[in-house]
């Protein structure tokens, strides 16, 4: 498969003068604001009362508005503009890396009239109101004029922002998250990657999965599960000295500033799953943010390469580590130890084939590692059709329940299991769900290069190691920050183009046998 990104971008040129120092001093005020953001959405989705929506949503679309008012100032394309003239050649040095970024980030903002990013902000805002409460009363009528607002301004966004002659209004959307991705690129990865998902789950079916008596174990409480999601952070080797976890309903991951990283996960009661995969998931996350060069802290270079690189750590400690038979065997040692007779018979081979069932369902956040693919598969198409007008937000629910059908062989019971479980598109993210697989695709591809170099690790995660992995990460990815390209730097770490082949050989090296169907 071709690479999303050229290999060589262009950067200025540049070299640290005045007008440099003062760029800096600026990014690094950015980033302050940044960091105040994110710290007001923790708040709001861990410890804010309900009371506090409202005032919060003004707070918060002040600070995004005087975000955008100071990307878009006409001063800081001028100090931009001096640097790039002031320089000597160097594509590759830290402020030939920073310019490029911030050139980016600077063209993009004096685009976008700053009317229509409150007109937006706004339209978010009550389509989020307007998914929660449709959702609540399971009538699709109440969210899809909020919905139809919300694709009209996307659209004009991307049509301010402009896209390539022979691209579409999607690309320029996912610029925010995967920069130089194209629909084009996107759509090749899923015509190659669904039917050969698809032929994987065929074979699944004709096999068989025994789960243990062991995984009907009593019920543990958030307060029982919560030291050992803690102590396996902390093994993986989140630093809680520049971090925290607590506990919320959709689990995510935040910087709010260089030292102090939130880790957010999910607990049920009925189902020690699913606060392992949201802790594992989100505690990749962590450590990718906490991996970041300090020194470059305020500067491109001290932030994710994108979204989807961001994803592919998450899932690389979610899925390789610990879904793997090694993780589970260290895990079920380690439940015995923190919860004793609570966790009833649940052993290592039955911890392994609970969390790796493969069973299509109407749900992508409860989906398993093969058929989550199916799901954003699905979003794609469809937010590409409302993008370009051949689907309208009415049409939404029947032509969902089309695409489930056919993706997935699923008919959704409703549309709070359809079309309405996801938050996206309520508050204008279009663009983001492939992130999701192409986040499975860079982890599979690194966690095999990694084992390639480092020897099977297998052993060190039955002890509880987790250190040789994390420095091979943190030395090929984690210390470059933003410098290339997500696809350009996933290159770098694994000698090859970013692939589909090492996601498919891990599924199916660990679903043939746990079903029964080794040849
Ligand atoms: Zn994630």
């Amino acid at each position: 498969m071709a690479s999303l990104m050229p290999e060589h971008p262009s950067k200025p040129h540049a070299a640290p003068g005045h007008d440099y120092q003062a760029l800096l001093e600026q990014l690094r005020q950015l980033e302050l604001l940044t960091g105040t953001l994110r710290l007001l959405r923790w708040d709001q989705q861990v410890c804010m009362p309900a009371g506090g929506t409202r005032p919060r949503a003004g707070q918060a679309a002040e600070i995004a508005r005087l975000l955008h008012t100071r990307w878009a100032d006409p001063a800081l394309g001028e100090r931009l503009e001096a640097c790039e003239a002031s320089g000597t050649i160097d594509v590759d040095s830290d402020a030939g890396a920073i310019l490029s970024e911030t050139r980016r980030r600077h063209e993009r903002a004096r685009r976008l009239p700053a009317t229509l990013v409150i007109e937006l902000a706004e339209a978010s805002s009550t389509g989020f109101d307007a998914w929660r409460a449709a959702r609540e009363a399971n009538d699709f009528t109440l969210f899809h004029p909020a919905l139809a607002r919300v694709v009209e301004l996307v659209r004009r966004k991307a049509e301010c922002l402009g896209w390539p002659e022979r691209g579409e209004a999607w690309d320029v959307l996912v610029e925010e998250y995967e920069p130089g991705c194209t629909a084009e690129a996107v759509a090749t990865v899923f015509d190659t990657l669904t039917p050969r998902l698809n032929g994987l789950l065929d074979e699944l079916r004709g096999g068989r999965l025994a789960i243990g008596a062991g995984a009907a174990h009593p019920p543990l409480s958030e307060t029982a599960q919560h030291p050992l999601m803690r102590h396996i952070a902390e093994c993986f080797g989140f630093d809680f000295t520049r971090g925290r976890l607590d506990a919320t309903i959709h689990p995510f991951c935040t910087r709010i500033g260089h030292g102090d990283v939130r880790l957010t996960i999910a607990y049920r009661p009925d189902d020690l799953g699913r606060a392992l995969g949201s802790l594992t998931h989100e505690t990749g996350h962590g450590l990718y943010e906490q991996g970041l060069p300090e020194a470059h802290a305020g500067t491109p270079l001290c932030q994710p390469a994108s979204l989807g690189l961001h994803e592919g750590q998450a899932r690389l400690w979610e899925n390789h580590v610990g879904r793997s038979r090694a993780f589970s065997a260290w895990c079920a040692g380690e439940l015995r130890r923190f919860l004793g007779r609570a966790v009833g018979d649940l052993d290592a081979a039955t911890l392994f084939a609970m969390r790796n069932e493969v069973a299509p369902g109407p749900l992508r956040t409860e989906a398993d590692e093969l058929t989550y693919h199916l799901h954003v598969a699905t979003r794609f198409e469809l937010e590409r059709a409302l993008l370009d007008g051949t689907l309208s937000a009415a049409e939404l629910p029947e032509a969902w329940d089309e695409h489930y059908r056919s993706h997935l062989g699923i008919e959704p019971s409703d549309d709070v299991q359809g079309c309405m479980q996801d938050v996206h598109w309520s508050v204008g993210m279009f663009g983001y769900f492939p992130s999701y697989t192409f986040g499975s695709l860079y982890a599979a591809q690194l966690f095999e290069a990694a084992e390639a170099e480092l020897g099977e690790l297998a052993s060190d995660f039955e002890a509880g190691r987790f250190c040789a992995l994390r420095q091979w990460l943190a030395e090929r990815v984690w210390r470059h920050g933003r410098r290339y390209p997500a696809a350009v730097l996933c290159e770098r770490a694994t000698g090859a183009p970013l692939s589909i082949e090492p996601l498919l050989r891990h599924l199916a090296g660990k679903l043939r046998p746990l079903y029964r169907l080794e040849r």
